[in-house]
């Protein structure tokens, strides 16, 4: 299921597995003093009730995670509640939920130096895989300045390929609540040593998708049972689908979105259509009710898919007619052309077999079905 956040959500990891690494001095902090860094929450004046902690977080009030070593190091570096509590208000993170509008079509990524020669390549095909997604509002580059993501090596423990973040969301000081990218992307240097490109690109491509908010699908029921978190499922998408991008494991999607990844890409971050390539359409301008009309585009190749639809004047939506090749010949309804002239527009959308997509509307006046048995002069 391609789920968006719509509750908290602690780290998610490719192969789910508690990271047993404890060497840097953040874990060290919340392994040791977990409990303090909820009385410092108390003595703030937080409602710590019903707060629930795991290795790296105390969540409080429902719905709002805070970093047991950003508590801490900011308690310390404080020496004092009031500026603590300044400190944390400023910050005021908690995550889930998708990408505001302000910053998901600008998401930047930057990668550690001492990866980039080996993971770089991969990371631009995995953004230009995101961008390409039609209707879809995302885009996303790469950066060696300030990134929302940053993507770095890090030991995950003996079987977690991955890791990301969340997206974050942040009070600005204007007041406003933006929601931005996760702010991080951990890849296991040793157990990715011998994936291939393709690998790599899946591994990052999944590890975006949590950034951007999305939650795993999976192979299975049984497979589904191993996660503890869920997402809320996307209208149009499956929640069992092995070559997902955001299936929990593996790189079976070999970095390559399913038809599902796509929908539920264009369903949570609706953009336009871009269309690849141009095309022509020609057909009859002018017909009446029931006539059979054929149009026809410019763009024509066996291994094409094709898709063609009709929309009459007022508020119907595209009806799909029954073709699949350059040409369409359909029936105009009575139903949808009342009397006088009327504006009927007919699409053509192409997929090439590389994956370039080309959309062309073409409008025909239809003279409407008269109520008094005369046809119009025209
Ligand atoms: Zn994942």
């Amino acid at each position: 299921m391609r789920k968006l956040l719509s509750v908290l959500i602690l780290l998610v990891i490719v192969s789910c597995s508690v990271d047993q690494d404890i060497e840097t001095i953040e874990e060290q902090l919340l392994q040791t003093n977990p409990e303090k860094a909820l009385s410092i929450l108390e003595e703030l004046g937080f409602n710590t009730f019903n707060a629930t902690m795991d290795e790296e977080f105390i969540t409080i009030e429902g719905d709002i995670m805070m970093n047991i070593a950003f508590i801490l190091e900011s308690y310390e570096k404080e020496k004092g509640v009031s500026q603590a509590k300044q400190s944390l208000s400023r910050k005021h993170t908690f995550y889930g939920g998708r990408v505001s509008s302000e910053y998901n079509n600008r998401v930047k990524f930057s990668m550690a130096p001492n990866m980039r020669a080996e993971w770089l390549p991969a990371l631009q095909i995995a953004i230009s895989r995101y961008n390409k997604v039609n209707e879809c509002r995302v885009q996303m580059s790469y950066t060696t300045g300030r990134a929302h993501s940053h993507i770095s090596f890090r030991d995950l423990g003996s079987n977690t390929l991955g890791r990301a973040e969340f997206p974050k969301k942040t009070v600005h000081s204007n007041l406003k609540t933006y929601r931005k990218p996760g702010e991080y992307i951990y890849i296991h240097p040793t157990l990715n040593s011998n994936a291939s490109l393709e690998d790599k690109v899946h591994l990052l491509m999944h590890e975006m998708g949590h950034n951007m908010g999305f939650e795993h699908v999976f192979d299975n029921a049984a497979h589904r049972a191993n996660y503890s978190f869920d997402g809320t499922q996307i209208a149009g998408t499956i929640l069992y689908e092995k070559n997902s991008v955001m299936n929990a494991d593996g790189y079976d999607s070999r970095g390559i979105f399913t038809p599902n990844d796509k929908i539920a890409l264009k369903t949570i971050y609706p953009g336009p259509f871009v269309s690849d390539f141009n095309q022509t359409i020609t057909g009859p301008t002018l017909a009446a009710t029931k006539e059979s009309v054929t149009y026809r585009t410019s763009v024509t190749n066996p291994g094409n898919t094709y898709r063609w639809e009709v929309k009459y004047v007022g508020a119907h939506p595209w009806t799909r007619l029954h073709s699949n090749s350059a040409s369409v010949t359909f029936r105009i309804s009575t139903r949808a052309t009342p009397n006088g002239l009327n504006n009927m527009n007919v699409r053509c959308t192409i997929v090439k077999p590389n994956g370039d997509e080309g959309r062309k509307v073409f409008s025909t006046l239809v003279e409407g079905r008269p109520t008094d048995g005369t046809h119009i002069n025209l």
